[in-house]
């Protein structure tokens, strides 16, 4: 069932914010708090709102477990190998909870709302205090104050249906670029995916809360805006009214400086008018990421996807005929089961003729609870790593080509903060959403500025800033 959270449950979730934060005064100050989010933007989103919760219920944050009091790790469940970093991770609190009886340990997130993971959890990591899955955030607050009161702690992991939680408050872990999620869930059912599995039913929030809610952000000052989804092109569509790209034409409508991104489209979903909106826009960033996942209609239909390479091709040509400057992103899967060499090299040749600027590729993990999970897979991994190899090249060498093409020319960058390999250098992402490198003042972190472009790489461009 899909459906608001209510009145009373509302009233409850705040409830037990305001009793644990009289609880955590009255015992000596609020522990310190350290919340560790894995996977994509959707979980960081949802960490700034665990995040959120406890710095209302008065905790200061850390950024290692070792000083916290409250450990939080939001997982992730979409490749095996996620999953085993979250149990490593795991398994290492055990020592600290040895050192420290009081500190509490919750794991939440895609992972444990998993069946198997959570039986798991509880059977050989017994010093996990709360286990909490995608659809419990609002009833964090009561989990933990039932914690730290001498409850048992608590497993608490409803189906995967969901609920639409408005005003969860968040905490922004950064002050340029705030993540707002218009939807949760997926429907698409990609037989590969575990996301419908453990995310639920796709519910898309109402237009006008969102609209409020990044109106009010760029009027404190925000830069980006990033609407989340799994699959924001299917915005609106269990609540009618707005579409995705009405959606969009509404929030580029506001006054001031900002720009406007998005993630996750699926080609199936994308429409022309969609294309138009963007083509039109005053905000939104001449940016697509556009997962095709394979070059192989036969793959792609193994995989569920319910479009064909020409489908795709033919969205993609319009896209590039409508906005000249635009930028294509994609996710590609190797060795999904039963794909041979001639799949993958249709795979290649897509990409040849797409061009992207950038593709995250991935080699196929299988999930329990699938329908890839059934299967035939008889590539072995040794094998799905060289065409893996193969992948990066060619992509490598399109990426830069397609930077290349840049030299001479004047980017729109936001100045995000100073580069990480470069501290003297600042950094920030184009309209199109390319990375930019340049020297410039620390004072401009935080605006919008104009770079020309003087050197390419495949995954970044570096310029000199103009005044
Ligand atoms: N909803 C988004 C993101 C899904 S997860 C979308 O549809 O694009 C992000 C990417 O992880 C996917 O696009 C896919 O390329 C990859 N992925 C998902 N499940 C996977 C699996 N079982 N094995 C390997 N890669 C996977
Ligand atoms: Fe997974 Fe497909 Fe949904 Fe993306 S659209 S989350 S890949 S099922």
């Amino acid at each position: 069932m899909i459906r608001e959270l209510s009145g009373e449950e509302n009233a409850l979730f705040n409830e037990y914010i305001d009793k644990t934060r009289a609880y955590f005064q009255s015992s000596g100050g609020a522990p310190k708090a350290y919340v560790h989010s894995y996977g994509c933007q959707q979980n960081v989103s949802d960490g700034e709102k665990i995040q959120g919760i406890l710095q209302q219920m008065g905790c200061d944050f850390v950024n290692s477990p070792e000083d916290a009091g409250i450990i939080i790790l939001n997982t992730c469940a979409v490749r095996e190998n996620a999953e085993d970093k979250v149990f490593g991770n795991v398994g290492a609190l055990k020592k600290l909870k040895e050192q420290n009886r009081g500190l509490v340990i919750a794991v939440g997130g895609c992972m444990v709302q998993q069946k198997h993971i959570a039986e798991k959890l509880k059977a050989s990591y017994p010093f996990v205090d709360i286990v909490f899955g995608t659809h419990t955030m609002h009833e964090l607050p009561r989990m933990l104050y039932e914690k730290l009161t001498g409850g048992k702690g608590c497993v608490n992991i409803p189906d995967a249906d969901g609920m639409i939680c408005e005003g969860i408050p968040t905490r922004r872990n950064s002050d340029i670029k705030a993540y707002v999620p218009i939807m949760y869930g997926c429907d698409n059912f990609c037989s590969y995916c575990v996301v419908p599995y453990v995310r639920g039913r796709e519910r898309s929030r109402k237009a006008e809360a969102i609209e409020k809610e990044v109106s009010e952000l760029i009027t404190q000052g925000y830069k980006e805006i990033m609407l989340l989804g799994q699959n924001v092109n299917s915005y609106g569509k269990n609540i009618g009214g707005t579409d995705f790209a009405g959606l969009l034409k509404r929030l580029d409508g506001f006054e001031g400086e900002y720009k406007l991104s998005f993630m996750t489209s699926h080609p199936k979903d994308c429409t022309k008018e969609l294309i138009d909106v963007i083509a039109d826009s005053r905000h939104i960033e001449r940016h697509i990421h556009l997962p095709v996942q394979s070059g192989s209609d036969r793959i792609l239909k193994l995989m569920n996807r319910r479009y064909t390479v020409e489908k795709y091709l033919e969205l993609v040509n319009y896209a590039k005929s409508r906005i000249p400057d635009l930028s294509l992103t994609t996710d590609i899967i190797v060795g999904f089961p039963g794909e041979g060499y001639e799949d993958f090299c249709q795979t290649l040749e897509l990409m040849k003729k797409v061009r992207y600027d950038m593709a995250y590729t991935f080699i196929y993990s299988k999930r329990e609870g699938t329908r890839a999970a059934e299967m035939d897979d008889p590539v072995s991994d040794k094998e799905k790593g060289i065409w893996m190899r193969e992948l990066l090249e060619v992509q490598g060498q399109i990426g830069l080509e397609n930077y290349q093409r840049y030299i001479g020319s004047t980017l729109t960058v936001l100045c995000e903060g100073h580069d990480k390999n470069k501290p003297e250098y600042l950094t920030g992402h184009s309209r199109q959403s390319i990375i930019v490198r340049f020297a410039g003042e620390e004072s401009l972190i935080g605006s919008f500025v104009k770079v020309k472009v003087t050197k390419a790489m495949p995954w970044a461009v570096e310029g000199e800033l103009i005044n």
